[in-house]
């Protein structure tokens, strides 16, 4: 199961506030029906209880290449060096947690990753070597 979490969302449409839930994280050797959304970069589709508005969330998600060693970072908004710098603080301050989260972070790979087309590159990669 993907992670999720709960947002919330102010409709584009008729600026009614609403709670949805939304995936922060993806592991590709399991949620294999989100490939397809995430490579379309509408993996978060939300819509309004109120006037049917759908919309895709713009936000970031952390996506696993298991069994490849690397933990990408897709977020369209961090196109900015400081927020860039932010995301690696974080992960780093992740493993730093404990020794095993060490040792896996010291063996992965973590990139973060902007723009849809790379992102769909590498899924495309991914589903060639292991789909
Ligand atoms: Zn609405």
């Amino acid at each position: 199961m993907p992670g999720q979490s709960s947002t919330e969302v102010k409709c584009v449409k008729c600026k009614h506030v609403y709670d949805a839930e939304v995936i922060d994280h993806i592991d590709l050797s399991e949620d294999h029906d989100l490939l397809k959304n995430l490579r379309t970069g509408k993996a978060n589709r939300v819509q309004c209880p109120k006037c049917r508005k759908v919309e895709y969330l713009n936000r970031s998600i952390v996506i696993n290449f298991e069994p490849e060693n690397l933990i990408v970072m897709y977020d369209p908004a961090a196109r900015k060096k400081a927020v860039r710098e932010n995301h690696m603080r974080e992960y780093e301050s992740v493993i730093g947690f404990n020794e095993t989260l060490e040792e896996i972070g010291s063996e992965t790979e973590f990139k973060i990753v902007t723009k849809i087309e790379k992102l769909k590159d590498m899924i495309s990669g991914y589903v060639k070597a292991h789909g």
